[in-house]
C-alpha cells in the first residue's frame, strides 16, 4: 500500500534525519510498538517515562509513512463539528473529546518544551470560515454551542475576518487554541532523544507473523522473533486490514507548498485557515514561511497517484488559495498526495480489540490525527494499568 507520493515537502526539507539499525537478534521487552511514525514516538516516548522496557519496529524508515506527508495542522476541533458529534455521542461524550483535543494540544507543547526538542512547532489560532452564503447560520449554531461549553472561541464577520487576515471569505469562527508542527522532524527528534535513554528501535523490519497469547511473540521476515508482554500497534491506515470490520474510508488528500515569502504578514503566519466544505481546503504557514495548503480528496487510489492528477489537484488547490487570499502571490515549490482516514464520527480508534490479546491500538484517524495519538499517550497507561477513562468509551471498537 503506498502511503504518500514521493514528493512528500517535509522528507525533502529534512532530508533523512536518523536512521536505526534493522533487527537481527531475538529480543525481549515489556511492550514493543509497531510503527515508528509520530504516534509510534509519542507513545513509546510515555511508555519508556513510565519504566516499561520498550521496542520500537517499523517496516520502512522512521517518520517516512503519513507522518512525512502530513500538514501537520494541530487542532482540537475534529472533522465533526461539535455539535454534529452530540447528536452521535451524546452532549457529554462530544464536550469530553473536544475538551480532550485542547488539553493534548498543551500535553504537545510541554512535551517539548521538557524535551528541549523544536520539530517545528509553533502555537496559531485556527480560523474556521464557512463554505457558503447557506452554511453560515450552521456554522454559528457551532460557535454557539461551543461557546455555551466554555471555548474560547470568537465570531467574525466576513469584513472582520478581510481586515484582519486578507482573507475573503464568509463569516467564520476564530479558535485561540492550536498550533502546527513538523511531525517528521518532531518524531526524528523525540525517537533520537529516547534511544540515547535506551528506547530500542529497529527500522527496515518487516513482521511474518504475530502470535497472540500471554506472551505476544512477533516474528519477522529475517527469522528473528520478539517475545513481548503487550504490544502497541501504532501502524496508521495499514493497520485496518486486521480487521474484518470496516472501522474506517481511506480517502487520497493532496497537499501543495509554496516557495518561501519573506514578505507574508505576520496574522498570517500565526494562523490555521480551514473551511467547512466536504471535502473541506486546509492550510498552514510552516516555520520556513511557505504556505501550505491541502484538500481535494477523493477515494484511495490503491495504485498510487499518477503526475497528471497530482498536478491537476494541486492546480485546484492554489485557484482555492488565490480565492481565499487574494494578496498572497502563491508559486507552487512541491505537491504530494497522502492517505487519510476518515471514521464515521471523526473520532479515533483507541483500545484493545476482542480479536487479539494483550493489544492495544492507537489509531488516530481523520483530519486531527496527531491531536488524538497524543491523547493515545495518556490512555495507553490507563490501560496497561486497568483503570477506566471515558475517552476510552468514546474510542472504543464496534462502537
Ligand atoms: C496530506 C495529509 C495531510 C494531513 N493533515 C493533517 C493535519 O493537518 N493534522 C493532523 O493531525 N493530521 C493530519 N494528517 C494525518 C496525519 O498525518 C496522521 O494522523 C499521522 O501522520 C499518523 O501518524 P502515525 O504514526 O499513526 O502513522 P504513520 O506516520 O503512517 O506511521 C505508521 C508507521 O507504521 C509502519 N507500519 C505499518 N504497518 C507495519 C507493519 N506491519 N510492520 C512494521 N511497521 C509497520 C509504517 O511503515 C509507518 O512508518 C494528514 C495526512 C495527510 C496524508
Amino acid at each position: 500500500m503506498k502511503l504518500r507520493s514521493y514528493e512528500a515537502f517535509w522528507l525533502l526539507k529534512n532530508g533523512l534525519m536518523n536512521s536505526y539499525p534493522s533487527l537481527q537478534e531475538d529480543i525481549k521487552c515489556d511492550v514493543a510498538v509497531i510503527g515508528a511514525g509520530i504516534t509510534g514516538a509519542l507513545i513509546s516516548h510515555t511508555l519508556l517515562k513510565a519504566g516499561y522496557n520498550t521496542v520500537v519496529i517499523d517496516k520502512r524508515d522512521a517518520a517516512a509513512g503519513s507522518s512525512s506527508a502530513t500538514t501537520s495542522m494541530l487542532q482540537y476541533e475534529i472533522d465533526t463539528p461539535m455539535i454534529d458529534l452530540a447528536e452521535m455521542v451524546g452532549e457529554e461524550g462530544a464536550v469530553i473529546s473536544y475538551k480532550a483535543g485542547v488539553e493534548s494540544l498543551q500535553m504537545l507543547e510541554d512535551l517539548i518544551r521538557e524535551e528541549n526538542i523544536d520539530g517545528g512547532f509553533g502555537i496559531k489560532k485556527s480560523l474556521q470560515v464557512s463554505h457558503s452564503k447557506e452554511n453560515i447560520a450552521k456554522l454559528k449554531e457551532e460557535y454557539l454551542f461551543r461557546k455555551k461549553h466554555f471555548f474560547n472561541v470568537e465570531w467574525l464577520s466576513s469584513e472582520e475576518i478581510k481586515e484582519r487576515y486578507k482573507i475573503n471569505s464568509h463569516d467564520g469562527i476564530l479558535s485561540a487554541e492550536g498550533a502546527s508542527i513538523d511531525a517528521f522532524k518532531f518524531t526524528h527528534e523525540l525517537f533520537y532523544k529516547n534511544h540515547k535513554r535506551g528506547l530500542r528501535i529497529y527500522d527496515h523490519t518487516e513482521i511474518k507473523k504475530i502470535t497472540y497469547g500471554d506472551n505476544v511473540v512477533i516474528r519477522t521476515k529475517n527469522g528473528n522473533k520478539i517475545v513481548c508482554k503487550k504490544v502497541v500497534f501504532c501502524s496508521g491506515f495499514e493497520t485496518l486490514k486486521m480487521f474484518k470490520e470496516k472501522y474506517a474510508d481511506i480517502v487520497t488528500t493532496f497537499a501543495t507548498v509554496s516557495e518561501q515569502n519573506h514578505d507574508m504578514c505576520n496574522e498570517l503566519k500565526d494562523l490555521l485557515i480551514w473551511e467547512t466544505g466536504i471535502p473541506y481546503i486546509y492550510m498552514r504557514t510552516t516555520d520556513d514561511n511557505r504556505l501550505l495548503v491541502g484538500g481535494e480528496d477523493i477515494p484511495f487510489k490503491y495504485n498510487g497517484i499518477n503526475d497528471r492528477l497530482k498536478r491537476k489537484k494541486a492546480d485546484m488547490l492554489v485557484k482555492k488559495t488565490e480565492s481565499l487570499l487574494p494578496d498572497y502571490n502563491f508559486i507552487e515549490d512541491y505537491r504530494w498526495a497522502g492517505a487519510f482516514g476518515q471514521t464515521k464520527d471523526g473520532l479515533p480508534y483507541i483500545g484493545e480489540h476482542p480479536d487479539y490479546k494483550n493489544t492495544i491500538f492507537v489509531l488516530g484517524f481523520g483530519g486531527n490525527g496527531i491531536t488524538f495519538s497524543a491523547q493515545g499517550m495518556k490512555l495507553v497507561l490507563k490501560i496497561l494499568a486497568g483503570e477506566y477513562d471515558p475517552l476510552l468509551y468514546l474510542y472504543r471498537f464496534n462502537r
